[in-house]
């Protein structure tokens, strides 16, 4: 994977907005570069004191807008929502706008493979690691919710790989950002309380190949590649038999321009869902020139990810699967139809702005029973009148309680929410996917996997 020269950082001084995670480790890699950095976070962030004593000047409980008139460059952080005052009033005075991801790839002299979607990122970033794990090469995963890419300047030569998860929050400031490597996975409504509407979501996400030159390569289904703009080379992924792709399935086999590399069967993740990620990790791996047995030998080994259809182990014949991480209609719709057997589901949450009737015609053809927790269990409640029993729960511990009274042998308990979790949970889907599988394995009878 050839990288071409960079666009260079332009001058500070800097602003970097945000200090928790990406924007303290980008605020850090501008600092080591010599720039005059500013930092400013409207809360009181944990690195604070931390970044002040490394010597760069710190405002917290500061909406920026005053030390914006020293800054000629503005470092945003994904969090940071686009109508914050300090952001707005950058725009009127045209002072760039930067993301934390663009940064640190400019900083970084390494090849990039970028990934994007509503849903499988993570799954897909991992999924790649381990096959550039399993080819020997160096690799460093990076991206939205683990390692800030700006952390990784300094810290890896040009030969490691970086693999990078861009959320939409990412993408959407992309002044001249382009992956080598870039893979849209789906689009589906998501975060439509921060992006206003399904077309600005949309649009930010493509932003990923909009920079994009011929040298660079492309990679979704032929319905992804058809919104993607950008002249980078495509390179076709297709689950349907019927239509022919760089990377296929065929017979049960996933191929590679007619190559056999494994049997579709022995990936280990579970769902036709997760075979599209993985058919995207092997065109991303197989144009980046992994050989074919390190890419099979990463699809067969990779277990998933936790949180993400993890299977927790059963109690009396029942299977509870953790899927925390569907924070969105679409995934937990991805993950009912990864069941053959009966489910009772746990699901609500934060709505995020969504409508529940596609979860609910899902439902109703699987599920027996729903569980239903948080803010927005109303709404969840709701849509499933008339197609699927409910009940509805204080706490997930009831919820939990009263699927495990419902449940029989043969059937799975499925904590799915389609909704975000910070109305119960402030530590996020992990909090609650921690509780889950805490609460879950202490059940009587409870086998693990
Ligand atoms: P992201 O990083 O994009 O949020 P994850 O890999 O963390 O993606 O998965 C998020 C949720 O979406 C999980 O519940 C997972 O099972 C589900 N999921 C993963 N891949 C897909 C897909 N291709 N389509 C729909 N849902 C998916």
């Amino acid at each position: 994977m050839a990288v071409e020269r960079r666009p260079p950082i332009p001058p500070g001084p800097w602003l970097v907005v945000g200090l928790e995670r990406s924007g303290a480790a980008c605020a850090r890699a501008l600092w080591a570069r010599g720039e005059p950095v500013i930092g400013v976070d409207s809360g009181e962030p944990s690195q604070a004191e931390a970044l002040r004593h490394e010597g760069i000047e710190i405002s917290t409980a500061s909406d920026g807008v005053e030390e914006l008139e020293r800054a000629r460059a503005v470092v945003r952080s994904p969090g940071v929502p686009n109508e914050a005052a300090v952001l707005v009033a950058a725009r009127a005075a045209g002072i760039p706008i930067y993301s934390e991801l663009e940064l640190g790839w400019r900083m970084l002299e390494s090849p990039f493979v970028a990934v994007t979607g509503t849903n499988g990122k993570t799954t897909t970033v991992e999924l790649l690691g381990e096959i550039w794990r399993a080819a020997g090469r160096p690799v460093a995963v990076a991206g939205n919710v683990g390692t800030a890419v700006s952390s990784l300047v300094g810290t890896i030569g040009p030969e490691t790989t970086v693999i990078c998860e861009a959320s939409s929050f990412q993408l959407e400031d992309s002044v001249a950002f382009a992956p080598e490597l870039a893979v849209l996975l789906n689009i589906e409504p998501d975060h439509l309380d921060r992006h206003g509407d399904f077309d600005a979501y949309r649009r930010a996400k493509l932003e990923l190949f909009a920079f994009q030159g011929a040298d660079d390569t492309a990679i979704g289904s032929e319905a992804m590649l058809a919104l993607a703009g950008g002249d980078g080379r495509r390179v076709r992924i297709s689950v349907d038999a019927a239509t022919e792709a760089d990377v296929e399935l065929r017979d049960g086999l996933i191929c590679w321009r007619g190559t056999a590399l494994l049997a579709a069967s022995e990936v280990r993740l579970r769902g036709a869902h997760n075979l599209e990620n993985a058919l995207c990790a092997a065109a991303a791996a197989l144009s980046a020139g992994i050989e074919a047995e390190a890419v099979a030998s990463g699809l067969r080994s990779f277990a998933g990810v936790e949180h993400r259809l993890e299977e927790i182990g059963s109690s009396g014949g029942v299977l509870w699967v953790n899927d925390s991480k569907a924070t969105n209609v679409a995934s937990a719709v991805a993950a009912l139809a990864a069941f053959q057997q009966p489910v009772l589901l746990i699901a609500g949450g934060q709505a995020k702005g969504q409508e529940f009737l596609t979860l609910a015609e899902a439902a109703a053809a699987s599920v027996r029973a729903a569980f239903l927790i948080g803010e927005d269990a109303g709404l969840v409640a709701a849509a499933f009148d008339g197609l699927v029993e409910c009940s509805r729960c204080e706490s997930l511990e009831a919820a939990i309680a009263a699927a495990a009274a419902a449940a029989e042998g043969g059937e799975v308990v499925l904590l799915s929410p389609a909704c975000a979790s910070f109305d119960q949970f402030p530590g996020g889907f992990e909090q609650r996917g921690d509780e889950f599988r805490q609460i879950v394995q202490a059940l009587p009878g409870f086998l693990g996997t």
